[in-house]
């Protein structure tokens, strides 16, 4: 197949744009084309925009940042007049938004053009994308394996060339894993970096919305685009917004980067770590200084997590009540048990089990050792990265402790699938920022060549920095440049 448009980056694109050489009208109808010819086999698109889409490439102004550049956007943040359905069946075919996110605003404002809504597990509850209560999603790289999650299309579409780039959102690990899995990369902001007005919450004090793209580049320009305060959500913070791409300088000599012996344990796939450790050293080649750092409340860190997420959860989804939001049975007898036909048949396995957890941590004679424990540990886990920080720039680890894993192998057992995002869960209780970057492949049980990530973590609000490592890591690599070749 002849390369498309498809598969080249935002920057690139630009470069194209200006010298005259194509069309914002050229690169919609690449993308539509290679949804159409590749997305069949992969399942990352629940819909496509295409009339819409190509009359705002007709009029897309191309000296915006992000002018005629078409961006897939996971199906839990709202995009004015496109269904939103959160990977649900309980919102499927009901809802349209009624009105854009405020990530949705700012893109649209750059020139940016959103295409199409890409699948998640349900209500970003997930780390394969298999929880989706509309369909699978598969791996570019390996069509036996799941693609990540829960921002399992929007990784898929920007590795498969069916997307420029994407919009996710990570709670736990949602953006960077995905994108490790599928060999792109994957920026999750600092809490408060980026507004949430807009995105469907899950659990609304680790939710952070960030772009999946190709390069660091790339993702710091989404980034210029998207963060910064918003009077729609009071939990975005008031900090100037600096000029992300003018930090990717390729100077990471005299960084100090440290290296978390928790995160290094047995457990972790030997080529992941291979790959990972080799990744370390080309930062240590290129001048950053390596050091060894503790992080020593991180064996709490998912059981914190699936306290605090899933209490936050059955908070946020008491909405879903068929009678504000969400699909209906014809015939209750009655209102209780309007709710309760609605919501049983309405939500899948993992959202049920996640509610009743949820509400079990916050009823009454369970919260104090339960919910506010939590509270309190969350609170330990915060500060050991305050610690570290003082001694170091960014943390550097596997983005997860395995490859891609096989469609089905983890879906009867919940807990094996919950430590998928054991190395990334700890920076959402803690705020702060992190990256994942392609850095080495390793190989599936089927001789299928299987992407690994590197991940960077950086303090809150220092994405500068981790955009820097990353993008530097990048400059001196072709990791991210490998595509897959199926189809
Ligand atoms: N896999 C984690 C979970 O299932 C994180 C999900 C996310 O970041 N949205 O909760």
């Amino acid at each position: 197949m002849s390369p498309s448009l498809a598969d080249l980056t935002i920057r690139q694109l630009q470069s194209e744009l200006k010298a005259g050489n194509i069309s914002p009208v050229d690169i919609v109808n690449d993308v539509i084309k290679s949804i159409e010819d590749k997305d069949s086999e992969v399942g990352a698109y629940l819909s496509i925009n295409s009339e819409d889409a190509i009359t705002n490439a007709k009029e897309a102004d191309i000296s915006k940042p992000l002018g005629g550049i078409p961006v897939s956007i996971k199906d839990l943040i709202n995009v004015k007049g496109q269904p939103c359905s959160c990977g649900s069946r309980i919102l499927k075919d009901s809802y349209t938004s009624t009105y854009d996110a405020t990530v949705i605003k700012k893109l649209k404002e750059a020139g940016a053009i959103p295409l199409g809504r890409v699948n998640m597990d349900e209500f970003a509850m997930g780390s394969s994308t298999e929880n989706s209560g509309i369909q699978i999603t598969k791996n570019p790289w390996d069509f036996e394996s799941i693609p990540g999650g829960s921002s399992g299309g929007s990784a898929a579409s920007v590795s498969n060339g069916t997307a420029i780039a994407s919009l996710g959102s990570d709670t736990g690990g949602s953006i960077r894993q995905p994108a490790s899995f599928c060999g792109t990369v994957g920026l999750k902001p600092s809490y408060g970096r980026v507004s949430r007005y807009g995105l469907v919450a899950f659990a609304s004090s680790l939710d952070q919305i960030g772009p999946i793209t190709k390069t660091s580049e790339d993702a710091a320009i989404i980034l210029n685009t998207i963060a910064g305060k918003d009077q729609h959500d009071s939990t975005s913070l008031d900090s100037e917004v600096p000029d992300y791409l003018q930090s990717l300088n390729g100077e990471i000599k005299g960084l100090r980067i440290g290296m978390p012996k928790e995160y290094f344990t047995e457990g972790i796939d030997s080529g992941v770590l291979s790959s990972v450790q080799q990744g370390i050293q080309t930062l240590n080649d290129l001048g950053a200084e390596i050091v060894d750092i503790s992080l020593p409340h991180t064996e709490y860190a998912v059981s914190t997590y699936y306290i605090i997420a899933t209490a936050e959860a059955s908070a946020n989804l008491a909405r879903f009540d068929a009678v504000r939001y969400g699909n209906r049975v014809s015939d209750p007898t009655n209102i209780i048990e309007h709710y309760r036909k609605s919501r049983a048949q309405g939500f899948g396995e993992e959202v049920k089990r996640r509610i009743i957890l949820g509400t079990y941590v916050l009823s009454s004679g369970y919260s104090d050792a339960y919910y506010v424990k939590a509270q309190k540990v969350r609170t330990l886990i915060r500060n050991d990265f305050t610690e570290a920080f003082t001694k170091v720039d960014a943390i550097v680890s596997p983005t997860a402790p395995t490859p891609a894993f096989k469609i089905g192998e983890m879906s009867n057992d919940p807990l094996q699938m919950y430590l998928a995002d054991i190395f990334t869960i700890a920076a959402n209780l803690a705020g702060i920022c992190g990256i994942s970057t392609p850095c080495g492949f390793t190989t599936s049980d089927n001789g299928k060549k299987l992407p690994v990530g590197l991940q960077l973590l950086g303090p809150a609000l220092q994405e500068a920095t981790v955009l820097k490592i990353s993008d530097a890591f990048e400059k001196s690599t072709d990791w991210h440049k490998q595509r897959p070749k199926q189809i």
